[in-house]
């Protein structure tokens, strides 16, 4: 396995912003609603996770006050369409319980501590595991922590630069151990990585034609001197399965 760069990882970055633009993550209103989407999100699509957000808005129960206001089975009916929904209805639960007991509700004064302490803090939550802490500190809190998930697999053990099989930490630390610590850069980064994921790098049918990563964008930035795309790499998974090999 290739150990990728700074150039590399800055040059995959900026080929993705270039083709999709800035996406403005995350979408929700306050801290609180995006953790509240963090765990909404687990094991479904953002469409659904719209819907109950929906929900709880029209409830006006997006404040962690006005949550903890609802009963239980209340609370599961309107985030319903997000799938799981008692599941997460008690994550939710977790999460207010901590909120309250630890932080006298307040998430501001939750997320003022530094990130070590606070992923740590986050984890020991029933119901949070690593992807959804680091979506909270990158996106509620602000801080520098890479949000790793399916798609981040996906498209980068498919350009060689990681194995398909590894942990949350190998894939994170990729970026973590070759880029800067900046909260922004991440934060567009993961969108990005979101986007392409969804748009080309499908689970079965990848559109390498028609992706930013793909070799056509490569050949581009080559000939302009642009930045060095990882593609296509002898042995990757994707060459094989275009019968390139
Ligand atoms: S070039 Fe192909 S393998 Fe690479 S990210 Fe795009 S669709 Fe996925």
């Amino acid at each position: 396995m290739r150990r990728a760069g700074r150039a590399e990882l800055l040059a995959i970055h900026d080929a993705l912003l270039a083709a999709f633009g800035p996406q403005r993550w995350w979408p929700a209103e306050t801290p609180f609603e995006v953790m509240v989407g963090a765990i909404l999100t687990q094991n479904t699509n953002w469409r659904n996770v719209e819907r109950a957000i929906a929900n709880l808005r029209a409830a006006r129960a997006l404040t962690p006050a006005a949550m903890l206001r609802l009963a239980p089975e209340a609370l599961a009916e309107l985030i319903r369409p997000a799938g799981y929904f008692r599941v997460k209805a008690a994550r939710l639960g977790h999460l207010l319980a901590h909120l309250r007991g630890r932080h006298r509700g307040s998430v501001a004064r939750m997320l003022r501590a530094p990130l070590p302490a606070l992923r740590e803090e986050l984890l020991g939550i029933n119901g949070i595991g690593p992807e959804t802490a680091d979506s909270i500190l990158l996106y509620a809190a602000g801080l520098p922590s890479f949000v790793v998930d399916a798609y981040t697999k996906r498209v980068f053990s498919r350009h060689g630069l990681v194995r398909a099989d590894a942990s949350y930490t190998e894939v994170q630390a990729l970026f973590t151990s070759a880029l800067p610590a900046d909260a922004p850069l991440f934060n567009e980064y993961h969108a990005l990585i979101v986007r392409v994921g969804k748009d080309c790098c499908r689970p079965r049918e990848p559109r390498c034609d028609a992706c930013p990563l793909g070799p056509r964008s490569a050949r581009t930035r080559r000939s302009s001197g642009a930045g060095r795309l990882p593609f296509p790499l002898p042995g990757s998974s994707v060459r094989r399965r275009r019968g390139h090999r």
